[in-house]
Parts: structure tokens; C-alpha cells; sequence
């Protein structure tokens, strides 16, 4: 058995350099707890094989008169090797092994909606404007900032980078603005942002046409930008910015079709209008089923909107289509139809969308929060209901089924991994409990 790295090396190895934060003292929940253990030499391997122990999984639920009452823990030893779980062994505390402590083994937590390219995160404090009231002052306002916020827009990428690692996701899909005020810019600067993180973190790519595909004229910029390594294709509010939803949308799919990447269209328009571009994008995708299970709506708030009969008939086609919907789950009048969604089979996901920038200054950085938020406004409370929630964070893994069979993680699977303080899935979702360590692709990095 040999030393992998000093602690002093991991930590510079780490990506998560914020000398002075608070992130930093809290880093040291996987150090090796051995008598003897020398100081510098905290993390321990064997060959290629990471060994965690005293790691806490749920393995069954407790039931009282048929209800769910708690969920069943205990300890393991896990051994990693690569990228993967290699082995889920009973737990012997003796081992001399990186000790978790007994802190909840969770999968990693992924934003599936995040603006990594456009940010005041780590800039000084500034909220949004009142002025900038309607998408089209956006686009506006964007159109005077935006050449300063390049020039930052690399190294506050990796902040916010830094910010969801702490908060335990390894993953996120960002959008990216493709417009004539950055041209290819903010996709140059993220791709390097990413470049720098890409030992710690991953990411794929939307090609956001935010000022419009035609509104703005970013129809070449979009095309470019479809050969540069993104891996969707964008859209925003067809009707309301583009001014023909049709010729909009046909775009988006053709261009989707033609580099064989996948589509998220931010639609925030309600009415007539917003129904009839969920409409139009289901029957496209049926009529290209390669579009299936890859084409997405962010958003989407005219769902909110529509009476039950009509929601029925429109999830149940989207379910149908497998087009995912992405929810940053708003709260005030526009309550999504999470429940109905679910119910249809729709892929619901969730993200951040702003963490702090011109459009709002409230996300955490968080995905556990939104599941949080998601259980406290559908009225999710009981310890089975909680423990579902958790798979909005960690996009539809979960350690029990329904029937509290345990079905992560199983060896093979991904070591993408977060240890949080909590006893179960339910009170991690609950009480929002804090993320003590963060695995990707088996290494630690946090
Ligand atoms: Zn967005």
C-alpha cells in the first residue's frame, strides 16, 4: 500500500483552489483518520484502487402499518478504481483507508441549466435592474454589457464551476450565448474555462442564440458555432422574439438534424403562441425519432398555464416524444405541473439558471436546494415522498426504488459521488444537509 498524494499535493492538485475560503477548511472530511497516518501523507491507494470506508448506504426502508416510516443504513468499504466502483464490500473500519466517516454516500449532483458564460459570480455584488423588465430589455441591456463581462467571463466560469462543486455536482449543461454583441466569444472563453476544470468537473454545451436566431441575424454565428463542440442546439421564445415561430423553430431543428446534436429551447412565452411551439416541436420530433430522448424545453411556463384536461393531453405527448422538460422550479403565480409531468414520464430536470447576473441574483448553486424547493411546494413531506425528491438533483438516481430495494450503487457504476452529512436520501432533501466531499470520475476532487 502506498501514499497516492500528500495532502498538501492533492490539495494543489485539486481543482478547487480558493485559498482563504471557507471551502478550504472545510475540505478535509476525506482525510485518513490512522493512527499512523503521517500528516502529510492523508490520502491512501492501492495500485490503481481507491478505498473508502466506513462509507453509509441505504439499504431498505422501515415500515409501520405500511407506511414508510425510516430508512435502514449501514456502513461499507468501497473500492474505486478509474472512473468506476469496482467493488461494494462490508465495511471494515480497520482497513487503512480513506474514512468518509460515516457521512451518506449520495451519486453527484448535476445542474442540467446553468449560464456558466454570463455571470457577476465573483465580481462585485449587483443586483438586477428595474428597468430590464421584459426579454427584449435583456437583450438590450446584454447588448451594452456583455463586451465588458467577456473580459472576466474565463476565470468567473470557473468560480461558479468552483461554487456547484462545493454545493456536490460534478456536471452541469450550460447555455452559452452565440450573438453578434460575443460572436463565438463566450463559447471560446467557457470552452477554456472548462478546458482548465476538465480534471474536476464536466460539462456539455447549448448554443443559446440569446438576442433571437433572426431577431439578432445569429444565424450564421448558430451555424459556426454547431461545428465548435456544443452539443445542443438552442432556441428562445420563437414567436415572441423571432417573430414567426415556424420559420424559428425550423431552424433549430434543422440545424439540430444536420450536426447531429440535440435541442433546448428556452421558452418562456405563455398563450397561444407559447402552446402552439410545444405543440410544433412534438409533432417535428415524432417525425424525426432520432430527436427523441435529446430534444428539451426550459422552462416552459405555459404549462403552468394550462387547465388540467388540456395539461393531460400535452404531457402525455411529451412523455410520448421524450422531450424533457427543465425546470428551475418557480415559485409565485407560475407554479410548474412537476406532478402532472412526472406522472406522463416526462424527463423532468432542474438547474440554477442565474446564479448571480443580470437576469436574477438568487441561485445557490444548489441542484439539492431545488429539490428541496421542489418538495416544499408540491407538498412532498413524508419520508418516502422526501426521498424520491432527490432524484431532481441527481437527474433520476436513486439509491432504493419505490419498494426500497436497493438498486445504487452497484459495482460498475460511475464514480461521480458526493458524501453529505445526513442519515438518509429524506432528510438530505429535507434540511438541504451540507455536501462534505465530491467525487469525479473517481477521483477526489473536493
Ligand atoms: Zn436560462
Amino acid at each position: 500500500m502506498t501514499p497516492l498524494l500528500s495532502r498538501k499535493d492533492f490539495i494543489k492538485s485539486s481543482s478547487i483552489l480558493l485559498a482563504g475560503s471557507s471551502l478550504m477548511s472545510c475540505s478535509s472530511v476525506l482525510a485518513v483518520n490512522q493512527p499512523d497516518a503521517d500528516e502529510q501523507t492523508g490520502y491512501i491507494s492501492t495500485g490503481d484502487t481507491l478505498t473508502l470506508k466506513n462509507v453509509r448506504l441505504e439499504t431498505g426502508f422501515e415500515y409501520e402499518e405500511g407506511e414508510v416510516t425510516g430508512t435502514k443504513t449501514d456502513l461499507f468499504t468501497l473500492e474505486i478504481s478509474e472512473d468506476k466502483i469496482k467493488a461494494i464490500l462490508p465495511n471494515n473500519p480497520n482497513a487503512r483507508a480513506i474514512d468518509a466517516k460515516g457521512l451518506l454516500l449520495l451519486p453527484a449532483f448535476k445542474d442540467m441549466h446553468i449560464h456558466l458564460d454570463k455571470t457577476f459570480y465573483g465580481g462585485p455584488w449587483q443586483a438586477r435592474r428595474k428597468k430590464n423588465r421584459t426579454v427584449q430589455d435583456m437583450i438590450a441591456y446584454e447588448q451594452q454589457v456583455l463586451p465588458d463581462m467577456l473580459k472576466t467571463s474565463t476565470h468567473r466560469a470557473e468560480k461558479i464551476i468552483e461554487l456547484l462543486q462545493f454545493h456536490g455536482a460534478n456536471f452541469a449543461r450550460s447555455h452559452v450565448n452565440i450573438e453578434p454583441t460575443s460572436k463565438l466569444d463566450s463559447l471560446k472563453n467557457l470552452q477554456l474555462a472548462l478546458e482548465n476544470k476538465k480534471d474536476s468537473f464536466s460539462a456539455e454545451l447549448v448554443a443559446f442564440p440569446q438576442h433571437g436566431i433572426f431577431h439578432s441575424d445569429s444565424q450564421q454565428l448558430m451555424k459556426e458555432a454547431a461545428t465548435m463542440g456544443i452539443d445542443y442546439i438552442g432556441g428562445l421564445d420563437p414567436h415572441a422574439i423571432d417573430g414567426n415561430l415556424e420559420k424559428s423553430m425550423d431552424f433549430v431543428l434543422q440545424l439540430a438534424l444536420d450536426h447531429n446534436k440535440g435541442i433546448d429551447i428556452h421558452l418562456h412565452e405563455g398563450g397561444e403562441s407559447g402552446l402552439r411551439t410545444v405543440e410544433y416541436l412534438i409533432d417535428q420530433v415524432n417525425e424525426n425519432p432520432e430527436l427523441k430522448g435529446k430534444t428539451f424545453l426550459s422552462h416552459c411556463f405555459v404549462l403552468a398555464r394550462l387547465e388540467q384536461r388540456k395539461l393531460d393531453e400535452v404531457a402525455e405527448k411529451l412523455g410520448n416524444a421524450k422531450i424533457g422538460i427543465i425546470s428551475t422550479i418557480p415559485f409565485g403565480n407560475t407554479i410548474m405541473p412537476i406532478p402532472t409531468l412526472y406522472r406522463y414520464g416526462v424527463d423532468v430536470r432542474t438547474g440554477n439558471d442565474s446564479i448571480i447576473d443580470h437576469w436574477n441574483t438568487f441561485g445557490s448553486g444548489s441542484v439539492l436546494q431545488k429539490a428541496n424547493l421542489m418538495a416544499q411546494l408540491y407538498g412532498y413531506s413524508t419520508e418516502l415522498e422526501l426521498s424520491r425528491c432527490l432524484k431532481l438533483a441527481t437527474h433520476n438516481i436513486l439509491p432504493l426504488d419505490d419498494k426500497g430495494n436497493q438498486q445504487w450503487p452497484k459495482a460498475g457504476d460511475k464514480a461521480d459521488l458526493v458524501l453529505v452529512d445526513a442519515s438518509c436520501s429524506a432528510e438530505a432533501v429535507s434540511r438541504v444537509s451540507p455536501v462534505k466531499s465530491l467525487l469525479h470520475q473517481g477521483k477526489v476532487v473536493y
